[in-house]
């Protein structure tokens, strides 16, 4: 699924953020023009701007912000929100068909992990995100939305604008559950837990990566020296500041080693942990670099993987499996299996066809193309 495309701009001195409205002008929309007999010329000034495949020609005299000659715009809906950029890239930030969309907050990060999707780069684009972020979240249909998640880097890099986006999302969308990925570092500093318990949004959650019981080890996964005892610190300042708290722990051969001791670590010492992910490993970014050191068939772990979830469940803790097919999984760990790819970038291989568990099960990561299991069975 395409989530960025390119054209030719005219009249674009600013980047725009708007909903998309095709072939028909709607008050502060960006129009998509497809079919030009469609569209009222007569009105398109009351619009943001004008998107279109169509080449420049066809709109001379329009002293209006253009973006042209667009490859294709079939990946755009009716309502979805974009921003269309000066040099001519249009990102979707949300699509109102969709179920997993985020709001990307920085490519920042003070960690370095070994299997970092999205690698970090060290440019200050906190100021753009947060503008585009204030923008987009005016725009979202609170009715409709349901869900929305906070990704970067790391979002907490932006400082008060991260709380400010926080605020926003109380005041705009107050029913809909805000899941924030955060490596938690920041909120060692228990001034930043205080201020997100001034925020008091009952639907906010912050999801926080641990990788061993052993900090040496957790810092080597992170790439961060003494980033264990921050995320430890910080996960115990949210807590004593009433935050909801959600513990992933991505799967791979570091990780795996110590699992049932990690398991046994957040039991005894973080009881008050909401939920606890454990997620199948994505081979996206730094992954395929670092595959020797990161790589075991996922069902090589499955033991391992069982003794955890069962300890961690008859001990009362909300577990879930992330991002692994059924066919991997022994049957007792089906119900703890969650369909969390998101759409944009979940795959089913040739065979799911044939497998009766195609409708159950969450399927693969796009990226598994280049490395999955050996495992990978249709059921009969
Ligand atoms: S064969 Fe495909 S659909 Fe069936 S369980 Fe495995 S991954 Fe899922």
């Amino acid at each position: 699924m395409i989530l960025q495309t390119r054209g030719k701009v005219a009249n674009l001195e600013h980047f725009i953020v708007g909903k998309i409205s095709i072939n028909k002008v709607e008050k502060d929309a960006i129009v998509i023009i497809n079919d030009l007999n469609q569209v009222d010329f007569n009105h398109l000034y009351q619009t943001k701007a004008i998107l279109t495949t169509f080449t420049l020609d066809s709109f001379t005299d329009l002293n209006l912000p253009i973006v042209y000659s667009v490859k294709t715009l079939e990946h755009l809906n009716q309502n979805d929100i974009i921003v269309l950029n000066v040099n001519g890239v249009i990102n979707t930030l949300y699509r109102e068909r969709s179920n997993h969309n985020f709001l990307f907050l920085t490519e920042r990060c003070n960690s370095n992990c070994l299997m970092c999707s999205q690698p970090p780069k060290d440019r200050d684009d906190t100021a753009y995100f947060y503008e585009i972020n204030s923008m987009l979240i005016k725009l979202i249909p609170g009715e409709s939305c349901q869900t929305i998640g906070i990704t970067g880097g790391e979002p907490t890099l932006l400082g008060e604008h991260f709380f400010l986006l926080i605020q926003k999302l109380k005041e705009n969308l107050p029913n809909t559950f805000v899941q924030c990925l955060t490596n938690g570092r920041s909120f060692a500093w228990s001034n930043l837990a205080h201020r997100l318990n001034h925020i008091n949004h009952d639907n906010f959650l912050l999801a926080i990566p641990l990788y061993s019981d052993i900090p040496e080890i957790h810092d080597y996964v992170v790439q961060a020296k003494g980033a264990f005892e921050q995320t430890v610190k910080g996960i115990y300042n949210l807590a004593r500041y009433n935050q909801r708290i959600e513990i992933r722990i991505v799967l791979h051969k570091i990780s795996v080693i110590r699992l049932k001791e990690l398991g046994q670590f957040i039991y005894k010492n973080m009881p008050f942990v909401e939920h606890i992910a454990l997620m199948g490993l994505e081979i996206e970014g730094y992954t395929p670099y670092n595959i020797d050191k990161l790589w075991i068939d996922p069902y090589d772990y499955q033991e391992v993987l069982k003794e955890v979830v069962h300890f961690l469940n008859d001990f009362g803790m909300n577990v879930s499996i992330y991002n692994i097919p059924l066919c991997l999984l022994p049957g007792d760990l089906w119900r703890f299996s969650v369909k969390s790819i998101s759409d944009w970038k979940n795959i089913y291989f040739d065979d799911c066809v044939n497998c009766v568990k195609l409708n159950e099960c969450g399927g693969m990561f796009k990226s598994s193309s280049k490395k999955s299991s050996k495992f990978i069975k249709a059921f009969d």
